[in-house]
């Protein structure tokens, strides 16, 4: 048996590579990594998916260098279709992938600390817990509020929605009749959660929104006491810090308002728009947030990490642990009063990556100065992009709240959708930008959304005269009318 034994540790040693290996594929990964940002101007921000995408690379017993793999991934991986890492990524809600998140992810993934549990190490959780007080302070939570480092905004508004629905006492035979108030505007993960968490047969009231893509708070006031009179058991409301369309903020603080006078659970869903509140002018659009009872914010989006955290707030953690925590028997070890609670008590995981370091490192190496700057100038480019597509003939929405807007070329075609999802076909061929669109009310609209840390005023120029050339190609292409 030992004989075999120390085989087997011969073999299986090569999970543990050398100094020299260890620096070899460093280096080459390293070489790889900088190529790819020294060139990220250059680099399209759409390209179209290669004839044969298909990675020709099969798992075999016999590992490879790692050379061919990196080519293999730079032309099928790193070459093909959103290049969300480019500033000219203006579509759907840009990601970030600020370089020292990476470093961070390297070293959480490398030393692999377990910040699962207080217990296994205080230090990650502190960090964790740490990161989200500090994110509560921002929203204007009570210091004892807490919440959860998740994947993204999809799981952290299932969370939310979660300890809403077992606060209030929705359990299944009162489904039925719970009842639950959104706006069209808000965004499809909410609906997702809500059947997650086993309310897909609870009334879903979609609220009419004002001019803005707001909800508009007299006609919930309305539904509220229609509901209540009819017997319904309102529970929950969920408004929106930048919804994804149009980057409409709802007013939070009447919201709150009714939230309170019916004794709803207010949820604000702020994934995309939250870390605007860190840009001083803009606090005011927020008002009210503080006076929710969650939130949800996401890291990889408004303060540009890559992918792979969004974080819930909640203001009542007791509700959270209620609605999370098991007792499992050969966890007993885990189970004390801690100073800190544990992540694993407060969302469905219990094994994670330590994910609070990519937020960390970043936050520390770089301060929040240029985080705010980044953010603010966002909101500017926004507004200028706003102005200068009006001048070049466009028909725009509402004035964005954020970062956000929605345009169209305006013909004396009939068909003005189709001559709008041309223009978007004709930039995406482009390349060099992208856009993504989107129906309101049954109406075409592009939209431009800036929250790449690297669009800056250059990529929003480009953008422009992208657009002017497409509408003079679509238009020299129409058969002239009469
Ligand atoms: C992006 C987004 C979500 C979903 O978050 P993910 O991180 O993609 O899971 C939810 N709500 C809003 C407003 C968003 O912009």
């Amino acid at each position: 048996m030992s004989d075999k034994i120390q085989h087997l540790e011969r073999i299986s040693r090569q999970l543990e590579p050398t100094q020299e290996q260890r620096e070899e594929w460093n280096a080459q990964v390293q070489a790889y990594a900088d190529d790819f940002i020294n060139h990220i101007e250059t680099l399209h921000a759409y390209d179209e998916p290669p004839q044969n995408g298909r990675l020709s690379f099969t798992i075999g017993e016999e590992g490879k260098s790692l050379e061919p793999l990196l080519a293999e991934i730079r032309a099928k991986v790193d070459r093909a279709g959103i290049n969300p890492a480019s500033g000219g990524h203006l579509g759907y809600v840009p990601g970030g992938g600020i370089f020292p998140a990476a470093l961070g992810d390297y070293l959480a993934a490398a030393t692999n600390r377990y910040s699962g549990l207080f217990f296994a190490n205080p230090g990650a959780v502190r960090i964790e817990n740490e990161l989200i007080r500090w994110m509560c302070e921002m929203v204007g939570y009570p210091p004892k509020s807490l919440g959860n480092l998740a994947s993204g905004g999809s799981i952290a508004n299932l969370i939310a929605i979660t300890t809403a629905r077992d606060f209030k006492g929705i359990r299944a035979t009162r489904v039925e009749k719970a009842v639950v108030y959104l706006t069209q505007q808000v965004h499809h993960c909410v609906q997702k959660a809500l059947r997650i968490a086993g309310l897909g047969d609870a009334i879903i009231r979609y609220i009419p929104v004002d001019g803005h893509f707001r909800m508009d708070t007299k006609r919930l006031h309305q539904q509220l006491e229609r509901d209540r009179f009819q017997g319904l058991m309102p529970f929950l409301v969920v408004g929106s810090a930048g919804t994804t369309d149009t980057g409409a903020v709802d007013p939070l603080d009447e919201i709150a308002n009714l939230a309170e006078q019916f004794g709803l659970w207010f949820h604000v869903d702020a994934a995309y728009g939250g870390f605007f509140l860190l840009v001083e002018e803009l606090k005011e659009k927020f008002r009210g947030i503080e006076r929710s009872d969650s939130v949800a914010i996401d890291p990889h989006k408004g303060l540009f990490l890559p992918y792979g955290l969004g974080a819930v707030l909640i203001k009542n953690v007791e509700a959270q642990y209620n609605a999370h925590y098991y007792k499992a028997n050969y966890m007993q070890d885990a189970q004390q009063d801690w100073e800190e609670a544990s992540p694993a008590d407060l969302s469905p995981e219990l094994t994670k990556h330590f994910r609070g370091l990519r937020m960390w490192l970043p936050l520390q190496l770089l301060g929040l100065k240029p985080f705010r700057a980044a953010l603010e100038e966002k909101v500017l480019l926004c507004r200028y992009f706003y102005h200068k597509v009006q001048e070049a003939g466009f028909e725009v929405g509402p004035e964005p709240d954020l970062s956000i807007m929605i345009f169209r070329y305006k013909t004396r075609h009939e068909d003005c959708t189709r001559f709008n999802e041309q223009l978007v076909e004709y930039v995406r061929r482009d390349g060099r930008v992208f856009l993504s669109s989107t129906t309101i009310d049954g109406e075409y609209w592009i939209r431009l959304a800036v929250l790449s840390f690297r669009t800056h005023k250059r990529e929003i120029s480009l953008c422009l005269d992208i657009l002017r050339a497409g509408v003079q190609q679509l238009l020299s292409e129409q058969p002239v009318a009469g």
